[in-house]
């Protein structure tokens, strides 16, 4: 899509972020790689990754960060939200419990990051439809009572990865432009 020598207009950071095994590392790597990697954990280390695209005839570079399994010790640190202007708040659908903390993480990003940041809650493993335990339709009521937007995704198929970001891109550029 892009050759490299494109001028880039923006350069978004987006964080991904929810409870451990939600799928975070696989949606983030679908999304800049169209990858699914069964050995996964190989990304420890890795900052961010990096994905270019075109928005309303915009070039736009999507730095998207992951919390490389920090979250796991709950020490997510104001450094990794700052400049976020959109988040991926991730849980599993199959998880009830990781769908029950998606309130605390919406009050990590209200205290540590920028108020106009954008948020998209993601319902994840949506291939595994035969374990869902969380309804969609809770979701989306959580979704609109707080402001967020909502999609359900696949890290595995790929299905929804790349609608959910690019929906995410969009409204940030509404945001800053
Ligand atoms: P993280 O800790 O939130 O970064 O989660 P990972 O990306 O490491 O994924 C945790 C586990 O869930 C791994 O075994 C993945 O292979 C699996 N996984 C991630 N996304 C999906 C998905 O969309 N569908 C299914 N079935 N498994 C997934």
């Amino acid at each position: 899509q892009t050759n490299g020598h494109e001028k880039i207009d923006y350069v978004f950071k987006v964080v991904v972020i929810g409870d451990s095994a939600v799928g975070k590392t696989q949606i983030l790597s679908r999304f800049t790689k169209n990858e699914f990697c069964f050995d996964s954990k190989s990304t420890i280390g890795v900052e961010f990754q990096t994905r270019t695209l075109t928005i309303q005839s915009k070039v736009i570079k999507a730095q998207i960060w992951d919390t490389a399994g920090q979250e796991r010790y709950r020490a997510v640190t104001s450094a990794y939200y700052r400049g976020a202007l959109g988040a991926m708040l991730v849980y599993d659908i199959t998880k009830r419990q990781t769908f029950d903390h998606v309130a605390r993480w919406v009050e990590e990003l209200r205290s540590h990051a920028d108020n106009s940041i954008v948020i998209m809650l993601i319902g994840n493993k949506a291939d595994l439809a035969d374990l869902r335990a969380v309804p969609t339709e809770h979701a989306v009521e959580f979704a609109e009572e707080q402001g967020l937007f909502f999609s359900e995704t696949s890290a595995l198929s790929g299905d929804n990865v790349d609608s959910a970001f690019i929906r995410l891109l969009e409204q940030i550029y509404g945001v800053v432009s």
